[in-house]
């Protein structure tokens, strides 16, 4: 998708039938140009109708990114964030590890309509298109020192299961350890926080969200694990601007507190959303051996906790991965 076929979306995302002239007299190209971009979002799963005599419309009005909404939903929070809304860009995570260098504060923000590069934990892929999802980074400076971010994903993804209450996505969704939101064993949402720092602090940390809002059927039939959107637990698409700004202020209360008293403020909460607590799981390890035992929720510093015939061993986020036991 180029910046012609961001353009045509633009104009057609209130849902109304535009006719194919005006759009090139507008667009200034010509009528052709304005079909291949609208081809172009056809091919990313954003279902147009094409009426003769009428022209063109979205299947589904959408709700675009704007700044100016996010601001205007957080009200005088606004002015703790500096908000960047990019149509295109390979990754926001990748986006604001480069800024850090630039000195930038805490409340630097970067979101985008489409990334095309997202990233899980690593190197793994995150998929999103155009529209379909809420993509955003979100730069935090900290006193303390590596050590001390153990539980950070976690304390983050306490935040998110709070806004998504507020969005009605309260039944059967919970967070899998470290970093997944679950709704009834399907990932809604995955969290990527990546670090930068001493050991003794100060450090940074850039957390990256990806919350799936509306995405096609067929993009989430490709993904390699059960996989969901808002839309489909809800009912509703979330007008994503406000969906940010909810979330933007639910993390500025988090990681205020998580700087104060670490993850043990939010344990507890923590290990009610704890969608694996009391089941039997497997630990994937890096070397590719697996550890079976019955998981236990976790410590105040964010391990999981592992009954085994070894007894309980704990685990630090990272380089494991866990699964529920076949
Ligand atoms: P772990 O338990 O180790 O975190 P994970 O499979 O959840 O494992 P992540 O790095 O958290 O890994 O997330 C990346 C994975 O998420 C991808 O490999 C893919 O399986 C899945 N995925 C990618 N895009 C999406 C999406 N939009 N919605 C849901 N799941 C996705």
């Amino acid at each position: 998708m180029n910046a012609l076929t961001f353009q045509a979306l633009r104009m057609l995302a209130d849902g109304e039938f535009r006719s194919g002239e005006a759009m090139a007299r507008v667009l200034g190209v010509s009528r052709a140009s304005v079909w291949n971009a609208l081809h172009a979002l056809d091919v990313c799963g954003i279902e147009i109708f094409r009426v003769r005599g009428r022209g063109y419309r979205l299947a589904q009005p959408l709700e675009l990114l704007a700044k100016e909404a996010v601001c205007s939903a957080l009200g005088p929070l606004a002015s703790r964030f500096s908000i960047e809304i990019f149509d295109r860009i390979e990754s926001t995570n990748t986006h604001l590890m480069r800024r850090l260098a630039t000195g930038v504060g805490s409340g630097e923000v970067i979101a985008a309509e489409w990334q095309t590069g997202g990233r899980g934990r690593r190197g793994r892929e995150w998929h999103a298109l155009p529209g379909a999802a809420l993509t955003f980074s979100l730069l935090w400076r900290f006193e303390q020192g590596a050590g001390f971010f153990a539980g950070l994903s976690l304390a983050v993804g306490v935040a998110v299961m709070r806004v998504l209450a507020r969005f009605g996505v309260q039944q059967a969704a919970g967070l899998k350890w470290p970093n997944d939101v679950l709704s009834q064993g399907r990932k809604l949402a995955g969290i990527l926080i990546e670090m930068q720092g001493d050991v003794l602090g100060p450090s940074a940390a850039v957390i990256g969200i990806g919350l799936n809002c509306r995405m096609p059927a067929r993009l989430l039939e490709r993904i390699d694990q059960p996989a969901v959107d808002i839309a489909t637990v809800t009912g509703n698409a979330p007008d994503r601007n406000r969906l940010l700004a909810a979330l933007l202020s639910e993390l500025e209360l988090v990681l205020t507190l998580f700087a104060r008293d670490g993850f043990a403020a939010f344990r507890d909460e923590w290990q009610k959303y704890d969608v694996y607590r009391n089941k039997p799981v497997r630990i994937a390890l890096p070397d590719g051996s697996t550890v079976a035992g019955t998981a236990q929720g976790v410590n105040e510093n964010g391990a999981l906790l592992l009954t085994t015939q070894a007894g309980t061993l704990r685990f630090h986020s990272g380089d494991v991965s866990l699964r529920l036991a076949a």
